[in-house]
């Protein structure tokens, strides 16, 4: 493996990538720290950049440790079901308000 910070070489590992970094995103990393997630686990992440503080408590709920203050998902990073429910998601709504935002999350699965 080459150290450096170009693309993922193969179609699978690109395919790969992408998909954990929008997997990160829709957890609700930023754009930089679900880059960052990405390039940590096809890389490792002792060679990425540690996650801001905004993404910090996001990374901590995580269950795996890892390196350079990051942690991660058990299992493959782009598969959903390894993911924990975001904590963003399970912010308690207001109590009364439509139900119908999470109808759609169901009947969209
Ligand atoms: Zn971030």
């Amino acid at each position: 493996m080459s150290a450096g910070k170009s693309k993922p070489e193969s179609h699978g590992q690109a395919a790969d990538w992408e998909a954990t970094k929008k997997r990160a995103l829709e957890y609700g990393f930023c754009i930089r720290c679900a880059s960052q997630y990405a390039w940590g686990v096809q890389g490792g992440f002792s060679t990425v950049q540690q996650p801001c503080p905004d993404c910090a408590p996001l990374v901590a709920s995580l269950p795996r440790e890892r390196v350079n203050g990051w942690r991660s998902v058990n299992g493959a990073s782009p598969a959903a079901k390894n993911w924990p429910v975001a904590p963003t998601l399970a912010l308690p709504r207001t109590p009364g308000a439509s139900p119908s935002g999470i109808g759609a999350r169901k009947a969209a699965r």
